[in-house]
């Protein structure tokens, strides 16, 4: 039986936790509170920050291998341990290219990958440079924090130059800390997750479309509706990827398909992601039991859909009684094919992820899909 370490102890760990039961791993978590998901599903739990090196290192001791479920983590304490001999997968050479956006499209560029096109942001910025960049991206441009973004946090589109200066004026950042990004008019977002084993085998899910609002996804349908070519290219691009990088572990790209139809990556995830949760219950196996497949040596499982479509939507915190949501929970439940994953995080608040819920369908449908997910917002936002 192998022992896995994780760091962060947030839904994603949860999941994990529960795979990790079904392949006799056992689990042990790295997470700072009690009441975070992860602590119940995991063998057991080692309460502490996740950047918390001291921690790290009992847990080493605990497990043959660590593995992350966030990418809020000290790589350069957690160096001194690999040099140690702690094993990390994905392994801290990769996390170093990864964590910060502007080493990710750089490190894309350099593999002739497609990328939007993006500057790193200067922290003495002058008005030459912002002439530069208007003339180089023109309006409207994105302004993304290089680290810790996620849910959007830190993804700015600015419409004009004054805006721009405005924000700039506001963000009063550190060197290296934004970057600018050419604003992508995108017909749709589109990812895949992809793994990649210890000895080298590769496997790809079925490519999904992502349906963001104020930049946070609310809904995730598979399989996408796209050109087999499309399809084809996706996953080259990620074989590529995972191979380049010697990656082992799951991998999440998130994509952008321009209005001709050509494909820009938008950023990767070196860790299970939220638009692999559909795979719970719609694949022969989870995104969270090949990641424990491919770090721990296993073969690799089937990454087939075991439906024709199916369609998963993120229900988000907005208020703060616990009442209504429990009430909403049986309805979005007692839908037809409609599976349920509550996180039991002990508190709310808006915009937080509290639970997703997955609708296979039998045949592929799409506007019966996308009228499903509608129906799930409908009774979790609204009724
Ligand atoms: P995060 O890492 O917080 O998820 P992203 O960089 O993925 O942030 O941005 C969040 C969302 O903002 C994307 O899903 C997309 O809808 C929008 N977005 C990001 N970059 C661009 C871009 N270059 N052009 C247009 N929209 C973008």
């Amino acid at each position: 039986m192998k022992r896995v370490g994780v760091i962060g102890g947030g839904q994603l760990a949860w999941m994990m936790g529960k795979a990790a039961k079904k392949l006799g791993v056992d689990l042990i978590v790295q997470t700072p509170n009690p009441a975070d998901p992860a602590v119940k599903t995991a063998s057991s739990t080692i309460f502490a920050t996740i950047d918390d090196i001291n921690a790290t290192k009992r847990l080493a001791k605990e497990c043959d291998i660590i593995t992350f479920e966030n990418e809020f983590v000290d790589l350069e304490q957690l160096f001194l341990l690999e040099q140690q001999g702690v094993c990390f997968h994905p392994n801290l050479i990769i996390l170093k290219r990864l964590l910060d956006k502007y080493h990710q499209l750089s490190y894309f560029q350099s593999q002739s990958l497609p990328t939007p096109q993006f500057f790193p942001l200067d922290a003495e910025i002058n008005s030459s440079q912002i002439k530069y960049i208007e003339e180089k991206f023109g309006f409207p441009l994105v302004i993304k924090a290089r680290r810790h973004g996620y849910d959007g946090q830190g993804t700015f589109i600015i419409n004009s130059i004054e805006e721009f200066k405005l924000k700039l004026a506001s963000l009063q950042f550190q060197p290296n800390e934004f970057l600018v990004e050419e604003f992508v008019y995108f017909t749709k977002e589109l990812a895949i997750i992809a793994a990649r084993a210890v000895n080298g085998d590769i496997v790809t899910y079925p490519v999904v479309e992502t349906q963001q609002k104020q930049q946070v996804c609310r809904q995730v349908l598979t399989p996408a509706e796209i050109d087999e070519s499309v399809l084809k290219e996706i996953n080259q691009i990620a074989i590529k990827l995972l191979k380049s990088l010697g990656y082992v572990g799951i991998l999440a790209i998130e994509l952008f398909l321009t209005q001709s139809n050509k494909i820009l990556i938008n950023e990767i995830a070196p860790r299970t992601h939220n638009s692999g949760h559909f795979s719970l219950d719609a694949c022969k196996t989870s995104q969270f039991e090949q990641h424990l497949r491919a770090i721990c040596g296993l073969p690799l499982g089937s990454t087939k859909l075991i439906c024709s479509c199916a369609v998963m939507v993120n229900l988000l915190g907005y208020e703060q009684s616990q009442n209504r949501y429990l009430e909403k929970l049986r309805q979005i439940e007692q839908l037809t094919q409609t599976h349920l994953h509550w996180y039991g995080k002990n508190q709310f608040y808006p915009g937080r992820k509290m639970a997703h819920a997955t609708t296979l369908l039998s045949r592929t449908d799409r506007s019966k899909a996308m009228a499903i997910a509608n129906q799930i917002e409908e009774i979790w936002y609204i009724s």
